[in-house]
């Protein structure tokens, strides 16, 4: 097995929300980026969309940069749709998905670097223009609006910008990814490459 083979099988076995067709999406799109730089994710949860694009940056010597504040969405917490209670960490009473991401992340620490922090917060200092920038953190209208303000202008040149659980029906999920994927088109700088599921994949002409 090749390091990527490695790298997608355990892609498929970790654990997540990602579905293995939009995974293995993420990955081609990933490794098909023809400019350099970075790969960045927003949104790493358990690591699984990470090692989709470990296994991208393997092949083109490249590193992922992944952030999340490791305490959840909006629909992971208690009450919510997606609330998983053995999340809970006992001594702060809140969610804390970092040891499962670590678990997972495990095969490809070397080409994976975990920022614990709010998107929001790392934003301005963040100056690196990244190759593939993929927005998959909150969902809710204002922090999607405020991961694409934030986020979307450091994309390279060239780079592609993927973003997750873009659904065009209301009926089949939250809207806020399709207002962003929506805006993103509509200036005008992007092309859309095709798309797998709720992943969609656009790339910046200028
Ligand atoms: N990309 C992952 C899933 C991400 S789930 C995968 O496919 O495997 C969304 C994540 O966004 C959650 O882990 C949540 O903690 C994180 N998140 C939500 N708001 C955030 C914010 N403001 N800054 C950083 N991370 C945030
Ligand atoms: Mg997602």
């Amino acid at each position: 097995m090749t390091r990527t083979e490695e790298l997608l099988a355990a892609a498929a076995a970790a654990p997540g929300f990602m579905p293995a067709d939009e995974g293995r999406a993420l990955y081609e799109a990933a490794r098909a980026v023809a400019v350099d730089g970075p790969l960045l994710e927003i949104g790493s949860w358990m690591g699984k969309s990470a090692l989709y694009l470990a296994a991208a940056a393997a092949e083109a010597g490249r590193v992922v940069v992944t952030v999340d504040h490791h305490r959840g969405s909006e629909e992971h917490q208690p009450g919510w749709e997606y609330h998983q209670p053995e999340l809970v960490d006992p001594a702060t009473g809140l969610l804390d998905t970092l040891p499962s991401f670590r678990r997972t992340v495990h095969p490809a620490e070397d080409l994976v670097v975990a920022v614990v922090g709010r998107s929001e917060v790392l934003a301005p200092l963040w100056s690196s223009p990244p190759a593939l920038l993929f927005l998959d953190g909150s969902h809710t209208e204002e922090s999607a609006r405020r991961d694409q303000d934030a986020w979307v202008g450091k994309l390279a040149v060239g780079g592609t910008l993927a973003v997750h659980d873009v659904f065009p029906d209301p009926a089949d999920g939250g809207q806020a990814p399709f207002g962003v994927y929506t805006r993103v088109l509509a200036s005008g700088d992007f092309t859309e490459l095709p798309g797998t599921g709720s992943l969609r994949v656009l790339r910046r002409d200028r």
